[in-house]
Protein backbone atom coordinates (compact mmCIF):
# COMPACT_ATOMS: atom_id res chain seq x y z
CA UNK A 1 0.00 0.00 0.00
CA UNK A 2 1.66 3.55 -0.82
CA UNK A 3 1.79 5.59 1.93
CA UNK A 4 0.27 9.00 2.29
CA UNK A 5 1.93 12.83 2.74
CA UNK A 6 0.34 15.88 3.82
CA UNK A 7 3.00 18.67 2.93
CA UNK A 8 1.55 22.01 3.77
CA UNK A 9 2.91 24.49 1.59
CA UNK A 10 3.03 22.52 -1.23
CA UNK A 11 2.15 24.32 -4.46
CA UNK A 12 4.84 27.13 -4.29
CA UNK A 13 8.67 26.89 -3.51
CA UNK A 14 10.37 24.26 -1.06
CA UNK A 15 6.89 22.51 -0.15
CA UNK A 16 6.64 21.58 -4.01
CA UNK A 17 9.70 20.27 -4.20
CA UNK A 18 9.46 18.26 -1.28
CA UNK A 19 5.98 16.48 -2.70
CA UNK A 20 7.28 16.51 -6.29
CA UNK A 21 10.10 13.63 -4.49
CA UNK A 22 7.60 12.19 -2.43
CA UNK A 23 5.34 11.32 -5.39
CA UNK A 24 8.47 10.10 -7.27
CA UNK A 25 8.75 7.53 -4.10
CA UNK A 26 5.14 6.61 -4.70
CA UNK A 27 3.61 8.15 -1.90
CA UNK A 28 -0.22 9.58 -2.83
CA UNK A 29 0.07 13.48 -1.77
CA UNK A 30 -2.85 15.73 0.17
CA UNK A 31 -1.19 18.98 -1.69
CA UNK A 32 -1.85 22.39 -0.05
CA UNK A 33 -1.13 26.14 -0.09
CA UNK A 34 -3.02 29.33 -1.24
CA UNK A 35 -1.45 29.12 -5.10
CA UNK A 36 -4.94 29.88 -7.60
CA UNK A 37 -3.49 26.88 -9.97
CA UNK A 38 -2.91 24.35 -7.39
CA UNK A 39 -5.83 22.39 -8.03
CA UNK A 40 -4.07 21.71 -11.46
CA UNK A 41 -0.20 21.68 -10.26
CA UNK A 42 -1.89 18.85 -7.96
CA UNK A 43 -3.48 16.73 -10.98
CA UNK A 44 -0.29 17.35 -13.19
CA UNK A 45 1.52 15.45 -10.48
CA UNK A 46 -0.61 13.05 -9.41
CA UNK A 47 -0.86 12.16 -13.38
CA UNK A 48 2.92 11.91 -13.93
CA UNK A 49 3.81 9.72 -11.33
CA UNK A 50 0.58 7.30 -11.15
CA UNK A 51 -0.48 8.36 -7.62
CA UNK A 52 -3.53 9.62 -5.52
CA UNK A 53 -3.54 13.08 -4.70
CA UNK A 54 -5.89 16.00 -3.41
CA UNK A 55 -5.77 19.48 -2.64
CA UNK A 56 -6.89 21.93 -0.11
CA UNK A 57 -6.24 25.75 0.16
CA UNK A 58 -7.40 25.62 3.80
CA UNK A 59 -5.97 28.66 5.37
CA UNK A 60 -3.54 28.05 8.31
CA UNK A 61 -4.40 31.27 10.88
CA UNK A 62 -7.24 29.31 11.51
CA UNK A 63 -7.15 26.62 14.12
CA UNK A 64 -10.62 24.96 12.78
CA UNK A 65 -9.22 24.79 9.15
CA UNK A 66 -6.21 23.25 10.27
CA UNK A 67 -8.42 20.49 11.82
CA UNK A 68 -10.30 20.50 8.38
CA UNK A 69 -7.44 19.36 6.45
CA UNK A 70 -6.08 16.73 8.49
CA UNK A 71 -10.06 15.02 8.59
CA UNK A 72 -10.00 15.82 4.89
CA UNK A 73 -6.56 14.06 4.40
CA UNK A 74 -7.11 10.63 6.44
CA UNK A 75 -10.83 10.81 4.71
CA UNK A 76 -9.85 11.05 1.25
CA UNK A 77 -7.04 8.41 1.79
CA UNK A 78 -7.34 6.86 4.72
CA UNK A 79 -4.57 7.08 6.06
CA UNK A 80 -1.74 9.44 7.11
CA UNK A 81 1.85 8.52 7.40
CA UNK A 82 3.97 11.65 6.83
CA UNK A 83 3.08 15.47 7.88
CA UNK A 84 5.18 18.13 6.47
CA UNK A 85 4.80 21.18 8.51
CA UNK A 86 6.29 23.37 5.81
CA UNK A 87 3.84 26.34 4.69
CA UNK A 88 5.63 29.70 5.75
CA UNK A 89 5.73 33.42 5.63
CA UNK A 90 8.18 36.07 5.84
CA UNK A 91 7.84 39.84 6.85
CA UNK A 92 11.20 42.03 7.69
CA UNK A 93 11.46 45.48 9.63
CA UNK A 94 12.89 47.07 12.22
CA UNK A 95 11.14 46.15 15.75
CA UNK A 96 10.41 49.73 16.51
CA UNK A 97 8.08 49.45 12.96
CA UNK A 98 7.18 46.09 12.65
CA UNK A 99 3.35 45.79 12.38
CA UNK A 100 1.46 43.80 14.97
CA UNK A 101 -0.66 42.07 12.71
CA UNK A 102 2.27 40.95 10.93
CA UNK A 103 3.72 39.45 13.63
CA UNK A 104 1.06 37.83 14.82
CA UNK A 105 0.36 36.11 11.50
CA UNK A 106 3.85 34.89 11.33
CA UNK A 107 3.54 33.41 14.76
CA UNK A 108 0.27 31.79 14.00
CA UNK A 109 1.17 30.20 10.00
CA UNK A 110 4.98 29.48 11.36
CA UNK A 111 4.93 28.15 14.51
CA UNK A 112 0.53 27.69 15.60
CA UNK A 113 -0.11 25.71 12.46
CA UNK A 114 2.81 23.22 13.31
CA UNK A 115 0.75 22.56 16.79
CA UNK A 116 -2.75 22.48 15.24
CA UNK A 117 -1.70 19.74 12.37
CA UNK A 118 -0.01 17.80 14.84
CA UNK A 119 -2.24 17.48 17.33
CA UNK A 120 -5.02 16.70 14.70
CA UNK A 121 -2.68 14.39 12.78
CA UNK A 122 -2.25 13.01 16.29
CA UNK A 123 -4.48 10.00 16.83
CA UNK A 124 -4.43 8.97 13.18
CA UNK A 125 -0.60 7.98 13.56
CA UNK A 126 -1.20 6.29 16.83
CA UNK A 127 -3.70 4.05 15.63
CA UNK A 128 -1.35 3.59 12.56
CA UNK A 129 1.65 2.79 14.80
CA UNK A 130 3.50 5.19 12.49
CA UNK A 131 4.07 8.68 11.95
CA UNK A 132 6.61 10.70 11.00
CA UNK A 133 6.61 14.46 11.63
CA UNK A 134 8.50 16.87 9.40
CA UNK A 135 8.69 20.27 10.43
CA UNK A 136 10.69 22.71 7.86
CA UNK A 137 11.81 25.62 10.26
CA UNK A 138 15.16 27.55 9.31
CA UNK A 139 18.78 28.40 10.28
CA UNK A 140 16.44 31.38 12.04
CA UNK A 141 15.45 28.46 14.43
CA UNK A 142 18.86 28.29 15.69
CA UNK A 143 20.19 31.44 14.89
CA UNK A 144 19.15 35.14 14.82
CA UNK A 145 18.90 38.02 12.30
CA UNK A 146 18.09 41.37 12.79
CA UNK A 147 14.66 42.73 10.97
CA UNK A 148 13.45 39.36 11.61
CA UNK A 149 12.02 39.22 15.35
CA UNK A 150 8.60 37.40 14.23
CA UNK A 151 10.37 35.09 11.90
CA UNK A 152 12.99 34.02 14.76
CA UNK A 153 11.24 33.60 17.27
CA UNK A 154 8.34 30.94 15.57
CA UNK A 155 11.12 29.06 13.63
CA UNK A 156 13.02 28.63 17.25
CA UNK A 157 9.00 27.81 18.89
CA UNK A 158 9.20 25.06 16.27
CA UNK A 159 12.20 23.75 17.24
CA UNK A 160 11.01 23.47 20.79
CA UNK A 161 7.82 21.96 20.04
CA UNK A 162 9.38 19.52 17.69
CA UNK A 163 11.68 17.99 20.61
CA UNK A 164 8.66 17.89 22.71
CA UNK A 165 6.47 16.19 20.15
CA UNK A 166 9.28 13.27 19.63
CA UNK A 167 9.15 12.80 23.51
CA UNK A 168 5.29 12.25 23.03
CA UNK A 169 5.51 10.17 20.08
CA UNK A 170 8.52 7.71 20.62
CA UNK A 171 5.85 4.93 22.61
CA UNK A 172 4.12 4.86 19.10
CA UNK A 173 6.85 5.22 16.36
CA UNK A 174 5.80 8.51 15.95
CA UNK A 175 8.98 10.55 15.22
CA UNK A 176 9.35 14.86 14.84
CA UNK A 177 12.43 16.55 13.19
CA UNK A 178 13.08 19.85 11.90
CA UNK A 179 14.86 20.81 8.99
CA UNK A 180 16.66 24.45 9.44
CA UNK A 181 17.66 25.50 5.71
CA UNK A 182 19.95 28.80 5.19
CA UNK A 183 18.55 30.59 2.08
CA UNK A 184 17.11 28.68 -0.81
CA UNK A 185 15.70 30.71 -3.68
CA UNK A 186 12.33 30.86 -3.67
CA UNK A 187 9.41 32.92 -4.00
CA UNK A 188 9.24 33.76 -0.56
CA UNK A 189 13.35 34.78 -0.56
CA UNK A 190 12.44 36.39 -3.57
CA UNK A 191 10.20 38.84 -1.59
CA UNK A 192 12.82 39.49 1.30
CA UNK A 193 15.79 40.46 -1.19
CA UNK A 194 13.26 43.41 -2.20
CA UNK A 195 12.16 43.74 1.71
CA UNK A 196 16.09 43.61 2.68
CA UNK A 197 16.97 46.00 0.17
CA UNK A 198 15.27 48.41 1.62
CA UNK A 199 15.72 47.93 5.31
CA UNK A 200 19.24 47.81 4.57
CA UNK A 201 19.32 50.77 1.85
CA UNK A 202 21.23 48.68 -0.48
CA UNK A 203 20.74 47.55 -4.27
CA UNK A 204 19.15 43.57 -4.41
CA UNK A 205 22.29 42.64 -5.81
CA UNK A 206 24.27 43.52 -2.41
CA UNK A 207 21.67 41.68 -0.42
CA UNK A 208 22.42 38.80 -1.95
CA UNK A 209 26.61 39.24 -1.94
CA UNK A 210 26.16 40.93 1.43
CA UNK A 211 23.16 40.31 3.30
CA UNK A 212 22.25 36.49 2.25
CA UNK A 213 24.89 34.66 1.83
CA UNK A 214 27.68 36.60 4.19
CA UNK A 215 26.89 34.29 7.18
CA UNK A 216 26.74 30.42 4.66
CA UNK A 217 30.51 29.25 4.01
CA UNK A 218 29.13 27.71 0.88
CA UNK A 219 28.53 30.84 -1.45
CA UNK A 220 25.06 29.41 -3.06
CA UNK A 221 21.84 29.24 -2.75
CA UNK A 222 20.44 26.03 -0.90
CA UNK A 223 18.98 23.57 -3.63
CA UNK A 224 15.38 22.90 -3.03
CA UNK A 225 16.54 19.33 -4.12
CA UNK A 226 18.85 18.70 -0.54
CA UNK A 227 16.10 19.51 1.51
CA UNK A 228 13.50 17.47 0.29
CA UNK A 229 16.09 14.67 -0.10
CA UNK A 230 16.39 14.98 3.56
CA UNK A 231 12.38 14.80 4.14
CA UNK A 232 12.06 11.33 2.43
CA UNK A 233 14.92 10.20 4.36
CA UNK A 234 13.39 11.27 7.56
CA UNK A 235 9.70 9.86 6.36
CA UNK A 236 11.28 6.13 6.10
CA UNK A 237 10.61 2.97 8.26
CA UNK A 238 14.24 2.85 9.23
CA UNK A 239 14.57 6.10 10.78
CA UNK A 240 12.27 5.50 13.58
CA UNK A 241 15.27 6.33 16.16
CA UNK A 242 16.46 9.40 14.42
CA UNK A 243 13.81 12.04 16.18
CA UNK A 244 13.47 15.36 18.56
CA UNK A 245 16.23 16.58 16.08
CA UNK A 246 17.40 19.67 14.04
CA UNK A 247 19.16 19.03 10.33
CA UNK A 248 20.84 22.49 9.41
CA UNK A 249 21.12 22.77 5.73
CA UNK A 250 22.95 25.72 5.86
CA UNK A 251 25.76 25.47 4.25
CA UNK A 252 27.63 26.11 7.30
CA UNK A 253 26.04 29.30 8.57
CA UNK A 254 25.46 27.86 12.07
CA UNK A 255 28.85 25.78 12.40
CA UNK A 256 30.51 29.47 12.84
P1 LIG B 1 6.91 30.04 -0.57
O1 LIG B 1 6.42 31.42 -0.37
O2 LIG B 1 7.44 29.64 -1.92
O3 LIG B 1 5.78 28.98 -0.14
C1 LIG B 1 5.03 29.14 1.02
C2 LIG B 1 3.78 28.28 0.95
O4 LIG B 1 3.00 28.51 2.15
C3 LIG B 1 2.88 28.62 -0.23
O5 LIG B 1 2.34 27.46 -0.80
C4 LIG B 1 1.76 29.45 0.42
O6 LIG B 1 0.52 29.39 -0.26
C5 LIG B 1 1.65 28.77 1.78
N1 LIG B 1 1.00 29.66 2.75
C6 LIG B 1 1.42 30.88 3.16
N2 LIG B 1 0.51 31.42 4.00
C7 LIG B 1 -0.50 30.52 4.13
C8 LIG B 1 -1.74 30.50 4.83
N3 LIG B 1 -2.15 31.51 5.60
N4 LIG B 1 -2.53 29.41 4.72
C9 LIG B 1 -2.16 28.38 3.92
N5 LIG B 1 -1.00 28.34 3.23
C10 LIG B 1 -0.19 29.40 3.32
O7 LIG B 1 8.04 29.83 0.56
P2 LIG B 1 9.25 28.80 0.72
O8 LIG B 1 10.51 29.57 0.60
O9 LIG B 1 9.05 27.61 -0.13
O10 LIG B 1 9.10 28.43 2.26
C11 LIG B 1 8.63 27.19 2.73
C12 LIG B 1 9.08 27.01 4.17
O11 LIG B 1 10.51 26.98 4.23
C13 LIG B 1 8.64 28.15 5.10
O12 LIG B 1 8.27 27.64 6.36
C14 LIG B 1 9.91 28.97 5.23
O13 LIG B 1 9.94 29.71 6.42
C15 LIG B 1 10.96 27.89 5.21
N6 LIG B 1 12.30 28.34 4.85
C16 LIG B 1 12.52 28.96 3.68
C17 LIG B 1 13.81 29.37 3.37
C18 LIG B 1 14.13 30.07 2.09
O14 LIG B 1 15.24 30.58 1.97
N7 LIG B 1 13.24 30.09 1.12
C19 LIG B 1 14.86 29.16 4.28
C20 LIG B 1 14.58 28.51 5.48
C21 LIG B 1 13.30 28.10 5.75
Amino acid sequence: MNKTVLITGSTSGIGLGIAKQFAKEGYNIMFHGLEKNGPEIAEEIGDKHRIKVAFSNANLLQSKAIEALIKKTIETFGALHVLVNNAGIQYVSPIEDFPNQKYENIIAINMNAVFYASKAAWKQMKSQEFGRIINVSSVHGIRASEFKSAYVTAKHGVIGMTKVLALEGAPFNITCNAICPGYVKTPLVEGQIKDQAKAHQMTEEEVVEKVMLKKQAVKQFVPVQAIADMAIFLAKESSTTITGTSFALDGGWSAQ
